[in-house]
Order: C-alpha cells, then structure tokens, then sequence
C-alpha cells in the first residue's frame, strides 16, 4: 500500500488532510519544495504548488495529482470531493489555521492529532533505500571524523575544530550538515549542547564533538568524546560509566522492546555509578528527513521498537564546572536485533 493510501486510510467520511510540513510533504511525494499543499481526500491526493516547482513537480511526482495553486482552487477541490471537514498537521500555524478558515467557509479546519500519529508511524519505518541514505551520511561523517582527529591539538579552539569537521563532511559530499555541529570541550562539556566558541584546547581536556552529514535529505548523527592528553581519573570513570550504559542500551535494542525500556538500560548503570541527576536527557532519538524525529527513547515514550526503525543511543554525564561525556551511535533496528551504523572506535581514546 503505497503511503498516500495510508493516510487515506485513517480518514473519516467527509474529511481530507492537508500536508503542508515540507518534510512530511517529501516524504509522501517524493518531491522537495519550500512551499506546496498535498490535499488527501478519501479518494484522491493532489499536490498543489506554485510556479516556480510546477514544471518540475509535474515531471518528478508519480504519488499524486500535480496542480498550480490559484486562489479559489482548494475551495473548488473541497466542494469536488465533499470535504467538510480538514485535518491540518500540529506543526499547522494559528496563522494558517485564520487563512484556511477564510478561505474555505463551511469547511470545520482543524489539527488531526490521529494524521500527525499515522505520518510518525510511517516515517519511523525506514525502507532499504532511506537506510542506505542515512548509511551514506554516517559513512561521510565518519571519514571527515577520522580526518580531523590526528590534527586535533593543544591550543585550537572548539570553533576551529567544529570547522574543521564542517569543512570535512562537506568536502566529503555531505548536502549540508545534520545540525551545527557541537564541540564542547573541558568544563564546556557539561553543556549537552554547548555551541563551540573560543575556548582553545587544554592538555587534559575532555572534548565531546556530536555532528552528522546530510544524503538526499536523510541525516546521520554520531558522538564521540576523546581526552586531550591524559586526563583526570574521574575523567576516565565517568567515560567508562557512560561507555557501559551506551552498551547496554544498544544490547537492550530488538524489535518488540519497549523504547522505555533501551532508556531504562542506560539510565540504570548511570544511576547505579552514583550520576543518575547527570544524565538529563533521553538515551536515543529516531533520525531520518529530520535529525531528531520519532521514536524517542526516553522514559515516557510510549513506542515499541519495530525492524525498520533508526535511532540513536547516546547518553551521558554532564558534571557543571568539571566535564561531560556523550557517546552516541546510530543503529537500524532488524527482525533480529539491530545493525550499529557507526563503525567507529568509541573505546577511550587519548590524543597526544
Ligand atoms: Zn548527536
Ligand atoms: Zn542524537
């Protein structure tokens, strides 16, 4: 069943959706656009964007109708298929919702909570060819990672070893990067995201560098913290601590386990080590059209792992003043178990 069907499925008689997230928008046509409605009835899908994608989307777009947007056009379609009511994403503006409800009088507008769950559903699935994406981007991250480390010394600031990844990954055929690229070094480390600046390199430092590349719109994202010269031995146990829970969670990793529970995994052996209030965020999160998207694996999250799914599993300790650790690897979850995307050393590693 192809995705727009999917979604048609979930409809109510007399309703229609309109997706108008241009991730969402993607991912259901295929076609990339900053601007463009995809209206969903029980019985048709048209694309409706404007003069500057219509050629192209005309040519690209198998999914669904294509048709330039006119003032009065959505009205007409709503009025063609008897749409009386239309379900907007959550993402929707109040903005959006005022000029829709000018708009299309007689038609109820409103935020579909059940459309925003199917496309999360649907998204959180990978298929063979958005894997094969995202494995290209982590591959290019990966490279520009292995690069940039050597030159990694005394004295560069965090900003500069951020560009010297950036630099990296882009040269390495990234399309752009996953997200600003965070380099948190020394008592910047107790920042989950700390935005690099000028602080130049300590012998000693703990240095967390988290980034990723983008493929085709599918993002990467991967962590690693290395010591710059030997480092203190609370250092080394906090790396060791946050390196164990990381195993555990992606040892808790399979398909029909609860996301709380590959969170529970993690938190357990951080809290057991005496950091429980050090680790403040969620172990995991899925990646794909977005960097963070569902399913989340944090200790409210509702989702149960399934074969297709992406995520990460990355904690860590953050101690204000002193340092911080994060490890994150990037997995396919699979009939069996998982696949670890991230074919990169994560033993501790000290740079001379
Ligand atoms: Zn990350
Ligand atoms: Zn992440």
């Amino acid at each position: 069943m192809s995705k727009i069907a999917r979604i048609q499925q979930c409809l109510p008689l007399r309703t229609a959706a309109l997706i108008e997230c241009p991730l969402n928008r993607r991912y259901l046509t295929g076609f990339v656009s900053s601007y463009g409605s995809l209206l969903v009835t029980r019985d048709a899908a048209i694309l409706l964007t404007d003069s500057r994608y219509i050629e192209a989307a005309q040519a690209a777009v198998t999914s669904c109708a294509v048709e330039e947007v006119k003032t009065g056009r959505l009205q007409a379609l709503c009025k063609l298929y008897g749409v009386k009511k239309l379900w907007l994403e959550g993402s929707a503006t109040l903005e959006r919702v005022r000029q829709l409800r000018d708009a299309l009088p007689g038609v109820y507008i409103t935020p579909g909570r059940v459309l925003d769950m199917q496309l999360n559903q649907l998204r959180m699935i990978k298929s063979s060819d958005e894997v094969e994406k995202i494995t290209a981007a982590q591959r290019i991250a990966e490279a520009a990672f292995a690069q940039v480390l050597p030159s990694i010394a005394v004295g560069m600031t965090e900003r500069e070893v951020a560009l010297s990844l950036d630099f990296a990954m882009l040269h390495g055929g990234a399309e752009r990067l996953s997200f600003d690229t965070i380099v948190a070094a020394g008592v910047n480390g107790s920042k989950p995201h700390a935005v690099p600046g000028d602080y130049a390199l300590q012998h000693g430092d703990l240095i967390t560098m988290d980034f990723g590349a983008v493929v085709d719109g599918y993002h990467s994202d991967m962590t690693r913290t290395v010591a710059l010269g030997e480092p203190s031995a609370q250092a080394r146990e906090i790396y060791d601590v946050v390196l164990m829970a990381q195993q555990a969670a992606l040892e808790a990793i399979a398909p029909g386990v609860a996301c709380k529970d590959v969170d529970a995994a993690a938190r357990e052996i951080i809290k057991a080590a005496g950091f429980g209030k050090e680790f403040r965020h969620g172990t995991g999160h899925g990646v794909g059209l977005a960097v963070h998207e569902e399913p989340r694996l944090s200790e409210k999250s509702r989702d149960v792992l399934r074969p297709g799914m992406m995520v990460t599993a990355e904690p860590g300790i953050y101690l204000p003043g002193v340092c911080g650790v994060r490890i994150e690897d990037l997995v396919v979850v699979t009939e069996e178990g998982y696949v670890n995307l991230t074919a990169c050393a994560k033993d501790f590693s000290v740079l001379f």
